[in-house]
């Protein structure tokens, strides 16, 4: 799947990703069902994931299936489905939990249960994580080390806009590196534009639902003169409209059942009309796109670790800094983290690849 030649600054990196929960997997009110009622409940995941697999396979399009590992446990042989499909396995955590809610122990267990669950099904590393409710704020700094700390190279559940739950209203838009106690973490951040100064999604969940066809493809368009990846996400609940219907708020009830029916056709059209690939194939090639551009990818650290979160914007700069030792520095650092990312067996890093890249860069 990897282009062979460079990338032109503008090409659309994109993906399509589902977080694989059941329909009674909605978070944050009192009226959805404790983990202990969860076996009670009827279950819609096998036919929802069937008809998603169907078409995708429709379009030949292979994508990154988020799964709760409670789910997986129970449905080995679905996650083996779509792993034979040809798509790639990440996870989404064990029992749902959100990471600011639970603290850095009880989130460490469970996003360690959920790898181990998923590894022990397909046989295979699993290499990507997304928290539900993208919970990972500026109260839960510390879950970037645990996310590493837990085996996790990728991590996509910074949310960069405002939401009800989750989010982190200023954080960069773009992918970047986390400098965590225990190597780089790569942050795929979701996929925002700007609408009226205001940071936004279109790309996933209610927004989507929302958004028509016109206001999506002007938001890729943007995101495509940025240079930014384009993230899709769903839940296999959204394509499936006659799911039983939580006693939410009003508010909450808008949000998540608004336009169910246009989900399938949505996801149809983007199939049809973009290249979609998997997160790790889309995060392989962009970062190839970098090296090949002679670009770098932003190394963020935690300012005042522990206390506040914040990602560090001096470390955020994409151009060169002019003292030939700092570039050099800089330019190592990023070059361990691409390389710690994409692993040495990875064909995206292949000897001519370093050499036109990084090495030529650093004799400037
Ligand atoms: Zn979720």
């Amino acid at each position: 799947m990897l282009a062979s030649e460079s990338q032109p600054k503008g090409k659309l990196h994109s993906c399509l990703t589902i977080d694989v929960e059941d329909w009674f997997h909605i978070l944050d009110s009192p009226a959805v069902p404790g983990i202990e009622h969860w076996t009670s409940l009827e279950s819609r995941i096998e036919r929802n994931l069937e008809e998603l697999l169907a078409v995708l396979d429709s379009f030949s399009v292979k994508v990154t299936f988020f799964w709760l590992g409670w789910l997986a446990e129970r449905h080995k042989n679905l996650v083996c489905m779509c792993r034979d499909s040809g798509h790639e396995i990440a996870s989404h955590g064990y029992a749902h939990v959100l990471a600011y809610e639970v603290g850095p122990n009880a989130f460490r267990e469970d996003i360690t249960l959920a790898r181990d669950i998923l590894e022990n099904t397909i046989g295979d590393q699993i290499r990507g994580f997304r928290a539900p409710g993208f919970s990972i704020t500026k109260k839960a700094p510390w879950a970037f080390d645990v996310i590493k700390e837990s085996g996790y190279q990728y991590d996509s559940s910074v949310f960069p806009a405002s939401r009800g739950h989750g989010g982190i209203a200023d954080s960069p838009l773009g992918p970047y590196f986390i400098e965590t106690r225990s190597g780089h973490l790569l942050e795929i951040p979701m996929s925002i534009v700007k609408i009226f100064g205001h940071r936004t999604s279109l790309f996933g969940g209610g927004y989507l639902r929302l958004a028509n066809k016109l206001m999506i493809k002007w938001g890729i368009d943007k995101l495509q003169t940025a240079g930014r990846p384009l993230i899709i996400y769903v839940h296999p609940r959204e394509i499936d409209p006659a799911h039983p219907h939580l006693p939410l708020s009003l508010l909450r009830q808008f949000k998540c059942y608004v336009n169910l029916s246009s989900t399938l056709p949505k996801l149809k059209w983007l199939c049809k009309n973009y290249a979609l690939f998997t997160m790790l194939e889309m995060v392989e090639n962009y970062i190839r796109s970098f090296y090949l551009e002679s670009r770098m990818i932003p190394v963020m650290r935690l300012r005042n670790n522990q206390a506040s979160g914040e990602l560090s914007p001096e470390s955020e700069e994409r151009t060169y800094p002019a003292n030939p030792e700092t570039f050099r520095n800089r330019l190592l650092l990023v070059e361990r983290a691409m390389a710690d990312f994409l692993g040495p067996l990875s064909p995206a890093f292949s000897p001519d690849t370093e050499s036109s890249g990084i090495e030529a860069n650093a004799k400037l």
